[in-house]
């Protein structure tokens, strides 16, 4: 029987799971700070964990490469979801999803279109359509908030945690996307072919009352 496959980022989401699987009796063999590893074996030989970027973990998720995931709601809003269930929010790495920029910005100038550098184009574009407003939205893979520093952009659209990083740039958050958490994401098929352990593993995972 293979096994199940667990796909997520390293970093925060991995930090901040790693207590939940432990609690869930899933601990991974070796130290997975220092390994370059891309597949972690666990205690359980029926569980792997898949090393992918945050932006991939719907992807792997989707097509089968994983059974199940951990993503930030952001990257899943901009992946779209498709194939996918989202059965549980894991309440952790919690942010907000953003638009920032100068202070003082009017988002409602009218017939103003604003220069929006992200790297949620597809979030982006669908929030300014909502509210009707132009916009032209540019796509970065980081630093967003050079971007209007630099004169390359108007706003960002960006996760906001502490606003620290934000303020250090001389950028206020604008106007609130959406609230952010991690989610635990599983690909259809699997959840037909390897329903015991998933809902094992949902429940395992799942909120204790
Ligand atoms: P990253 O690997 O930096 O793209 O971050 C992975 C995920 O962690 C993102 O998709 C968000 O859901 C979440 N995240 C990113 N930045 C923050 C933050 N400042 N505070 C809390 N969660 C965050």
């Amino acid at each position: 029987m293979k096994p199940l496959r667990i796909a997520l980022s390293k970093g925060r989401i991995f930090n901040e799971t790693i207590p939940l699987l432990a609690k869930a009796g899933i601990t991974p063999v070796g130290d997975p700070d220092s390994s370059r590893s891309l597949i972690i074996k666990s205690n359980q030989p029926g569980v792997e964990l898949l090393i992918v970027r945050s932006s991939d973990v719907a992807t792997y998720v989707q097509y089968g490469g994983a059974d199940v995931g951990i993503v930030g709601k952001d990257s899943l809003l901009e992946h779209g979801g498709e194939g996918l269930l989202e059965p549980l929010d894991l309440n952790i790495a919690r942010c907000r999803l953003m638009v920032c920029g100068h202070p003082g910005t009017q988002l409602d100038e009218p017939q103003h279109r604003f220069r929006v550098a992200t790297k949620y184009p597809a979030i982006a574009r669908a929030h300014f359509a909502s509210k009707a407003r132009q916009v032209e939205v540019i796509k970065l893979y980081g630093s967003m908030e050079l971007a209007p520093l630099a004169g390359l952009s108007d706003l960002i659209v960006d996760v906001v945690d502490s606003g620290a990083t934000l303020e250090a740039n001389g950028l206020v958050p604008l106007e609130l996307i959406a609230e952010i958490s991690s989610r635990l994401i599983v690909n259809r098929a699997s959840l037909k072919t390897r329903q015991q352990p998933i809902a094992n593993l949902i429940d395992k995972l799942g909120p204790k009352d």
